[in-house]
């Protein structure tokens, strides 16, 4: 039987801990999760009639700060995914150094088949069951998969009903206009993009012309897409749920988006090739982003991967085993609690505008995201080189390392 995925994350945990050797009482506290809430959520549908949905939020560590993540509705969701990426979160969060923990939170359901006004629905109810534990100083939480503006905008609102005063601070990636921050909506991307560039300087390639493949034209994968198009990068082929689409000569993002929008599928563009992403993840590239689902690299598909980088847009889409294999073919590897880091950097310079109702400019919010990018980038670089290690190991080093130095200072209560 293939591991869970939180069982995947703990393995991570173990190899860095090979080249950390910490006490073991810090090391097993960094092996469990601080708080799990399911709470199981009734909505009233369209239909009149009442369902019920499980729901979770993982708190994994606060020791640094805060607890911070998203919230994902997927039918997929589980307690034991929630966990592995609130725990994914936590390192996240360290390697790029903004003062949060690490959280997750979840509702098993499938939103293409719910009308808005029963997600508004559920999205309200969800957030008072969960509002015991969040709070812009306890846990703050951010979209993920099928969450969005609007969401956040809903799970705002119902919080601070809940207070009787408006709370701004305890989510991020809302709307501008209820304390949004400039950026925040490409930020995944934006910072995903300054890790690629870094490693073309170390592999000396350029951009221009770089041929890229990406899986997902969701919001990531798309202004992914976008970005590097923009930059002069040959973006060559994309996938999305349906399937993918592939053209040598590279794409026109902004037309695929249209038709994606028009179609509900990257499918059927005029311009490409259809194929099946198994097919698109056959085709050489230098520049692989994977940015859906988790495990969408695995032992069975991996072999087929012909390329120089991969740069994890989604949490954790390529599994250990995978890992393992690209490493050995001497494939860059840049693991997503660093390249996908950019979205919760933003999210941090936006609850740090809301507790100060003071705002930045998009300058302001680009230049920070690149530097402390650039920063985590060379951090785990060296960390890499130093140690001799993959870069997945390299940034959990990093990330639990930071985790843990502040556990041990603050001690054990009592
Ligand atoms: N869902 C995003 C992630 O996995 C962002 C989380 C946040 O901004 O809190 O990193």
């Amino acid at each position: 039987m293939s591991a869970s995925f939180f069982e995947e994350v703990l393995m991570t945990l173990d190899n860095a801990n090979r080249h950390l050797n910490l006490p073991q009482g810090i090391f097993q506290r960094l092996r469990l999760p601080r708080r799990s809430l399911i709470v199981s959520v009734p909505v009233q549908m369209d239909n009149g009639g009442v369902e019920f949905f499980t729901g979770y939020r993982v708190q994994y560590d606060f020791a640094r700060g805060p607890a911070k993540g998203g919230i994902r509705y997927h039918p997929r969701v589980t307690l034991d995914e929630i966990t592995a990426l609130a725990a994914l979160m936590t390192w996240k969060c360290a390697v790029v150094d903004i003062p949060f923990g690490g959280a997750k939170g979840g509702v098993a359901c499938d939103t293409t088949i719910m009308s808005r006004d029963e997600i508004k629905r559920l999205t309200r109810r969800y957030t008072y069951e969960i509002g015991i534990l969040i709070g812009p100083e306890i846990d703050i939480p951010a979209p993920d998969m099928y969450t969005d503006e609007q969401v956040m905008a809903w799970m705002m609102d119902t919080y601070s009903m809940m207070k009787g005063y408006s709370v701004p601070g305890v989510v991020t990636g809302k709307p501008i206009c209820l304390g949004g921050s400039l950026g925040r909506n490409r930020a995944t991307s934006s910072g995903l993009v300054t890790t690629v560039i870094e490693a073309l300087k170390v592999l000396n390639m350029s951009i221009d012309n770089l041929t890229v493949s990406v899986l997902g034209f969701g919001k990531v994968g798309f202004h992914a897409a976008k970005i590097l198009y923009d930059l002069g990068a040959k973006v060559i082929g994309v996938a999305d749920s349906k399937g993918a689409i592939y053209n040598p000569q590279g794409l026109n993002i902004d037309e695929v988006a249209k038709h994606k929008s028009q179609f509900d599928s990257v499918q059927g563009y005029k311009e490409a090739e259809n194929l099946t992403v198994d097919e698109l993840l056959s085709i050489e590239s230098d520049v692989l982003i994977p940015a859906a689902l988790e495990a969408q690299i695995h032992k069975g598909n991996v072999d087929k991967i012909k390329t120089k980088i991969v740069a994890e847009g989604a949490n954790n889409p390529v599994t250990i085993e995978a890992d393992e294999v690209l490493n050995s073919k001497g494939v860059f590897m840049l693991p997503g609690v660093l390249a996908n880091a950019g979205g919760v950097v933003v999210s941090y310079f936006e609850w740090v505008q809301d507790l100060q109702r003071f705002f930045w400019n998009e300058q302001e919010i680009d230049d920070r995201l690149n530097t402390i990018m650039r920063r985590a980038f060379k951090e785990v670089l060296a960390i890499s080189q130093e140690k001799k290690i993959d870069m997945r190991t390299a940034a959990t080093v990093l990330g639990v390392k930071r985790v843990a130095e502040a556990v041990t200072i603050r001690g054990l209560y009592p």
